[in-house]
């Protein structure tokens, strides 16, 4: 069933509204009709069976049948410290990580992220990665969507997460500590947050600022990761060692 994220403020009277790319989707990609049933999600929690009642020019309006609490979110909530990445990968990265599990993306200028998002267009690009964000949590049956923040510096990024439990921060040079056996020896968390760098790696200068953050560096292996594998397989492996996939 196709599934739809609507905030809590879109629902009134067992009834909600659907518009924008929401609606094009529907009656445009989809070609739903009237009396089709959709699944929809709030944020809270909680995912509604609808029916679809009218189809307008720029709105449909859905009725609900009935909610349920589906059992789609990770226990433990992780955070990622994505640092910005060239053209696509950087879309790949937040797609992917959405369907594996992270909680929020914190966006990272690294010193030597290739790509640089200039003030006006910040709001723009957030816009764009969020919307990425939320289809990936419709599409893997998610019922809450990630938050995507930044872009911050490194240290301002690390600075955001010093209460979390625990924070790694992937580095190629890190050659005794694997990620696995990181994970493996913590005490229960709740929370993660994990860090992975630019096409050019972090600077001797950031790990030295993870390191003074508390952040422990984890190698994800001998051979060298593309920066949205080492994302996307970092992501994965946290949570599968730590709550299971
Ligand atoms: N240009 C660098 C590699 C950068 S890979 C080089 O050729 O040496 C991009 C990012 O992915 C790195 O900053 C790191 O965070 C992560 N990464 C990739 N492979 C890794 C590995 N084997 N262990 C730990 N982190 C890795």
């Amino acid at each position: 069933m196709h599934r739809f994220y609507v905030p809590t403020q879109q629902f009134f009277d067992n009834q909600a509204w659907l518009s924008g790319s929401q609606h094009r989707q529907i009656r445009n990609v989809l070609r739903l009709r009237i009396g089709d049933l959709i699944a929809l999600f709030d944020g809270s929690g909680r995912e509604f069976i609808a029916r679809i009642q009218k189809i307008e020019k720029d709105r449909v309006l859905v009725e609900i049948l009935e909610s349920r609490i589906p059992n789609t979110e990770p226990s433990i909530r992780l955070t990622l410290g994505l640092s910005l990445l060239k053209g696509e990968r950087m879309d790949i990265a937040l797609q992917k990580c959405t369907e594996i599990g992270v909680s929020e993306f914190l966006i990272v200028q690294a010193q030597r992220s290739v790509r640089r998002i200039s003030e006006d267009k910040q709001n723009t690009k957030l816009e764009r990665w969020r919307a990425i964000v939320r289809e990936a949590a419709e599409q893997s049956g998610r019922t809450r969507v990630p938050s995507v923040e930044g872009p911050f510096s490194f240290e301002n990024a690390i600075i955001r997460v010093k209460n979390q439990g625990k924070r790694f921060i992937a580095w190629e040079q890190e050659k005794e500590v694997t990620l696995r056996a990181a994970v493996q020896n913590i005490e229960k968390v709740n929370e993660v947050a994990f860090f992975t760098g630019p096409e050019g790696s972090f600077t001797v200068e950031e790990i030295d600022i993870a390191k003074k953050h508390g952040a422990t560096t984890v190698s994800l292996g001998p051979r060298i990761l593309r920066a949205e594998t080492a994302a996307i397989v970092g992501s994965a492996l946290i949570i599968y060692n730590l709550v299971g996939m």
